[in-house]
């Protein structure tokens, strides 16, 4: 009985001061879900890590920082001076990085990351300390170091392509098979709803397709093959969804990049109704992709069973 009550306090307390994410950051929720309580507390809540307690006060190495919730580069190690404050101290930012906003404190000048809001710390001017006369503070938990070898490493530009094909579980199950696609994620594109949930877009109101964003390497796999094999795995003609899943948040389409890109689907759409297909498949232009929650991605390979909703029909030659 105790330890019932004992549980019950304890969910009740953690749901009380659970860390809500702004909306700024939701498509990153699955990475802020990894972050500790107060990796949370600095990025969300604005805290502050003690002085000269972070783990890049002192690096000096070649490479960039990046926003610990979004990855986005925000520093350069060439850009990154020894303030001896007790925090890491850059003296400018990769250029449309960093936002700076009045903090609360009616004084000082906080600055956060451009693309997701998360909390980095703040900005002083006239200090004298170098050149630039310019110090970023920047708490050393709200960032991430990339080496610069690991850059050329990882370096083979990978570019992205958006699909959607009905439910995206069976999407992402064939599409992470291509060689060269390095990550698959299920989520959400095309409507005017911002950071839409599951249970938002199944209500079908929201304009959203399920849609699956396509890591790949260029070097390694063509636009054109994500794409024929996009058309393989889902059946292109049906009009009011995909198999058993009917909605218009089940629609098919192709989320262009650019008129290169659109230019592929159309001459692969065209040579399928050469063959007699029917094409529903819309060609639209991409927009922001919202990641679908946690327990939506890698869903079949962490079940280990089978899409029930797609399989692999051979339609090109
Ligand atoms: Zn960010």
């Amino acid at each position: 009985m105790r330890k019932a009550l004992l549980v019950w306090i304890a969910t009740f307390l953690s749901f009380v001061f659970a860390v809500e994410i702004p909306a700024s950051m939701k498509p990153w929720k699955s990475n802020i879900d990894r972050l500790s309580e107060f990796e949370k507390h600095v990025v969300i809540k604005k805290g502050t890590e003690r002085a000269f307690s972070g783990a890049y006060v002192y690096t000096k190495e070649d490479g960039i920082y990046r926003c610990k919730v979004c990855d986005a580069p925000l520093y350069r190690s060439s850009d990154k001076f020894e303030s001896h404050c007790g925090w890491p101290s850059f003296d400018d930012a990769i250029p449309g990085a960093i936002r700076e906003v009045p903090d609360r404190d009616g004084k000082r000048t906080e600055i956060v990351c451009a693309n997701c809001g998360a909390h980095l710390g703040h900005v002083f001017r006239g200090e004298g300390y170098t050149e630039k006369n310019t110090r970023h503070c920047v708490n050393s938990i709200s960032l991430q170091f990339e080496k610069k070898e690991k850059q050329a490493a990882t370096a083979p530009a990978l570019a992205k392509a958006y699909f959607a094909g009905g439910c995206f579980w069976g999407v992402e199950y064939y599409m992470e098979q291509i060689k060269g696609v390095s990550k698959v994620r299920s989520g959400f594109m095309g409507g005017s709803v911002k950071n839409p949930g599951y249970y938002d877009v199944v209500r079908g109101d929201t304009g959203h397709l399920e849609a699956v964003e396509v890591v790949y390497d260029p070097a390694q796999v063509s636009f054109e093959t994500l794409v024929k094999t996009f058309f393989e795995i889902h059946d292109p003609t049906q009009t009011d969804g995909q198999g058993p899943d009917i909605g218009s948040q089940y629609l098919s389409a192709v989320f262009v990049n650019s008129d290169k890109e659109r230019q592929v689907v159309n001459r692969l759409i065209a040579l399928l109704e050469k063959k007699g297909y029917k094409i529903a498949t819309k060609v639209l232009d991409a927009s922001i992709f919202y990641e679908a929650e946690e327990y939506h991605q890698d869903y079949y390979e962490r079940k280990g069973t089978m899409p029930y909703c797609h399989r692999r029909v051979k339609r090109f030659d």
